[in-house]
Order: C-alpha cells, then structure tokens, then sequence
C-alpha cells in the first residue's frame, strides 16, 4: 500500500508575525519556516504504517516555493521514501492544492492520503475534505487513531462529545489531528540519508492544473489591542465586580 502525504512549508509556529504596512498580508521575510505540525504527525503515522508492515511506501508531497524542497527533506529524514515537489510561485488556495494532489494521486494512485487538519498559516481546515470530493474517496477528519486492515481502515476521530470511530474502504482520505502521535526527534544520519532520498520536481503546467487564485484577501489587520486587566483584593472583591460590573453572574 502505498501512503501519499501533502506537507505544507509555514512559518514557524514559535514566530510572532507581524501585518505588513501595507495590510495585503503578514511578513514573511527572514522569517524561520518549518513543516506545518499537523503534517509532521502525518509524516510519523506513515512512516510507522510502513514500519508495521501496513505500508509499503511513504511519498512526500509539496506545492509551493522551490524552497520547499526542505520541507521535502524533512519529511524524507522522518522516514519517507521519495518525494515530489509542484513548483510554483503563485499563491496557492487550497482549492488549488487539492486539485494538484489529486493529479498526483491520478499518477502514483496510493491507497491512503493522509494530510494535516489544517495548515497553521491561513488556518483554512480545507484541503484534506477537497481532495475527497474531488477523488470521490470516503473521508476521516481530525484522527487520533488510524488502524489499517485488509481494505479497509479504522479510524478515531475527536469530536465535541467525544470520540467517534468510522471504518472506511480504500482508497480514503484522512486528516490528522494532534494527537495522534508525537513526531520523533530528526536524527543527523536520517538527515544525511534525506538527501540522497529522490525527490522529483513537477510544475502546475505539467500536471495541466490551473492554479489562479479564486479568492482575492481584501486586508489583513492587527487584532484589536485587548484593555489592561486589574487585580482585585480577595475573592468577595472578584464576585462583586463579576455581578455588578461584568454582569456575568
Ligand atoms: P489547509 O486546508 O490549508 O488548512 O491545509 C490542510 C492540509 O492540506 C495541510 O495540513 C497539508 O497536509 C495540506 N496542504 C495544504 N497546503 C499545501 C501545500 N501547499 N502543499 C502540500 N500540502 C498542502
């Protein structure tokens, strides 16, 4: 069985981002990027589906900047085999990016797609259910279980009153969700064999996709800055201003 999974090249999540003056959007010069956490879980969980013999390989994707090529390679350093890059520098929505995973899934046909929840940049929670559709494939969102048998797949997923199991037939699409795993720490040898690992780069064009944006981002704003908060003296203090003031009880 073959496991394809979409990573995505973010700014890191310990960076405090700023709005550019302009408000088209936030800066991301000579800021740190990383691979998007949720696809980090999902590179861990196909990588041990192949280490328990459920899968047979791990390809990496990824669509954006040539600079995602190191995203790429942290993937294959976490223990995927292969890896393709679309190439492009046009902003990409994530319609656009379900459209070009699926022309890949169209050429490598896996048996499992497993991406992240959302990307931690736009927060768009989008791609993963797109690619569904548009595949016609059953689905699993947010999964903090995946369990693979025969030609089917268990899947636990977090939802506001608990946990919810489905049993999908492949070919499906899954996204995970935090904590389906902790992704291992990347070794100095697994980074050195990353990089004699293949990694094939494509173009929209080539896989006759086209990506124009179909949403234009009209401003970007600071959040409105929150007022001081006060200390009180004792709880009585507290129940009073949250009666009186805050009118809240
Ligand atoms: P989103 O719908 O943008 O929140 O992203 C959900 C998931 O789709 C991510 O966690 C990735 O697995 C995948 N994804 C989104 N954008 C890209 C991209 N440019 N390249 C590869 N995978 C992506």
């Amino acid at each position: 069985m073959k496991v394809l999974v979409p990573v995505k090249r973010v700014v890191d999540y310990n960076v405090k981002v700023r709005v550019k003056s302009d408000q088209t959007g936030v800066d991301i010069a000579n800021v740190k990027m990383s691979m998007n956490p949720f696809d980090e879980i999902a590179v861990e969980e196909a990588t041990r589906l192949k280490e328990s013999g459920a899968a047979t390989e791990v390809i990496a994707i990824s669509c954006g900047v040539a600079q995602s090529q190191e995203t790429l390679r942290t993937a294959l350093a976490i223990g995927a085999d292969r890896a393709t890059l679309v190439q492009t520098d046009v902003e990409l929505q994530p319609l656009a990016v379900a459209k070009l995973i699926k022309a890949v899934v169209d050429k490598e046909q896996p048996q499992l797609v497993i991406l992240g929840k959302q990307a931690i940049d736009d927060d768009a929670n989008q791609t993963g259910q797109m690619l569904a559709a548009l595949l016609d494939w059953p689905q699993a969102t947010f999964a903090s279980k995946i369990e693979v048998s025969g030609d089917s797949v268990s899947v636990t997923r977090e939802v506001d009153g608990g946990l919810e199991t489905l049993k999908l037939s492949l070919p499906a699409v899954i996204t995970t969700d935090l904590r389906l795993n902790e992704p291992r720490y990347v070794t100095l040898p697994n980074i050195m064999k990353a990089k004699k690992k293949p990694l094939e780069t494509l173009t929209p064009e080539e896989l006759g996709i086209d990506v124009a944006p179909r949403i234009k981002t009209l401003k970007v704003t600071e959040p409105p800055a929150r007022a001081a908060g006060i200390m009180v003296p004792d709880v009585a203090t507290l129940v009073e201003k949250l009666k009186n003031e805050a009118k809240v009880i």
